[in-house]
């Protein structure tokens, strides 16, 4: 017979471009006792876990709800709820993220109009502006912080734009929500999503999702339905609105833990947390400057929650990043596509943002580049 040994996995440090590691708290918050979907109880932690999520996301949406399932469902669901087929859909390509958009509004039936950048570069708003010029779209998407890449796209100005030209703005947050501003009201994003796994602390399981009323009136007046049932925002309001009608069994534990990490945010406040990751991920690149390694994407463009160092000429990057793994329990990734073996994927994210981490990494990361 097997012997199925207990789990017992290392306190890994996640350093990569998510999962982060999920803060203490929201494990333990996770092992609470399982109560029904529908227990009062649990009722109550869906209404605080959406005013939470309104907290981050700073918005007063009503329809303001995560997803039962990872940020790619999350995405899945911004698109699939507004787009019919023979829709004008223009996506701003960054990186690999922007590449899925396009994936996801094609099998939509949408008509797909890329404005593609090399990886490490954003998108200026006159360029937005210039598409929509030539053809209107029904809506503009773009990634917010393109952890392929490393670059922090501006959206402020994009979002004005969009809107002068009747559009929605469709916003990826994954890795922005929680570790840099994202202001949902104030940009008058229509339409945005984000995933618990990245500067939230949490596991992955869950997609927090905003929509405005702009939004929600587009999709109300569809000709059809979504061919999505699992991520018809219809639906699901139904369950997580006032009604609270049965639409599919909620992830229990899993929302008991986004709870928890949403919960961390409130009582840091945004504007610390924002600071503590920009700090943290500031002697990052001061460490890397030092060590002569360069950084992959300017400092006007960089994000705080991912830095992505160009891996020095005559590096295994495979070798160092099994080592870090092996000596120091330290997770990081490398890059691929059009990145693939040029640089590391470095996240600073959420519980991840500490100093004590950014000083080990680089410590550790001196000692192998030393020693091969
Ligand atoms: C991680 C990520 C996603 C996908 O989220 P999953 O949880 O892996 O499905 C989408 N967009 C961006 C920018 C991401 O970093």
């Amino acid at each position: 017979m097997t012997n199925y040994t207990d789990l017992n996995t290392s306190e890994r440090i996640l350093l990569g471009p998510g999962p982060s590691t999920a803060h203490p708290r929201v494990l333990r918050a996770m092992a609470q006792p399982l109560v029904g979907h529908l227990d009062p109880q649990f009722l109550k932690v869906m209404d605080e876990t959406q005013e939470l999520l309104r907290f981050v996301f700073q918005t007063e949406n009503e329809l303001t709800l995560p997803i039962s399932a990872t940020g790619s469902a999350g995405m899945e669901a911004a698109l699939c709820n507004f787009i019919e087929p023979g829709d004008e859909v223009l996506i701003g390509v960054i990186g690999y993220f922007g590449e899925r958009l396009c994936d996801m509004a094609a099998r939509y039936g949408a008509n797909v109009r890329k404005l593609e950048k090399p990886w490490g570069e954003v998108i200026d708003p006159a360029e937005i502006e210039a598409e929509l010029k030539a053809k209107p779209a029904k809506i503009v998407a773009m990634v917010h912080a393109e952890t392929s890449t490393g670059a922090w796209q501006p959206v402020e100005e994009i979002s004005r734009i969009v809107h002068n030209y009747g559009g929605l703005f469709l916003l990826d947050c994954v890795t922005s929500l929680g570790g840099l501003p994202v202001k949902i009201d104030e940009w008058e994003v229509d339409i945005a999503y984000s995933a618990a796994q990245k500067c939230l602390s949490c596991p992955p399981g869950l997609a927090p999702l905003t929509i405005n009323d702009r939004a929600r009136e587009v999709m109300c007046k569809r000709k059809k339905p979504t061919s999505n049932w699992y991520l018809d925002l219809c639906l699901l309001d139904n369950y997580w609105g006032d009604v609270r009608t049965y639409h599919h069994t909620a992830p229990i534990s899993t929302i008991f833990a986004l709870r928890e990490g949403l919960r961390l945010a409130y009582e840091e406040g945004l504007e610390a947390r924002f600071k503590r990751h920009r700090k943290n991920a500031e002697l990052l690149w001061a460490g890397f400057e030092a060590m002569g390694i360069e950084l992959h994407v300017p400092v006007e463009i960089r994000l705080p929650t991912l830095t992505t160092p160009r891996i020095p000429d005559g590096v295994d990057d495979m070798l160092v990043r099994k080592r870090l793994l092996d000596e120091y329990n330290v997770e990081i990734a490398g890059g691929f596509s059009q990145l693939a073996g040029q640089v590391w994927r470095i996240g600073l994210m959420g519980y991840s943002s500490r100093r004590e981490n950014v000083t080990l990494l680089l410590a550790a990361l001196k000692e192998i580049l030393n020693s091969v």
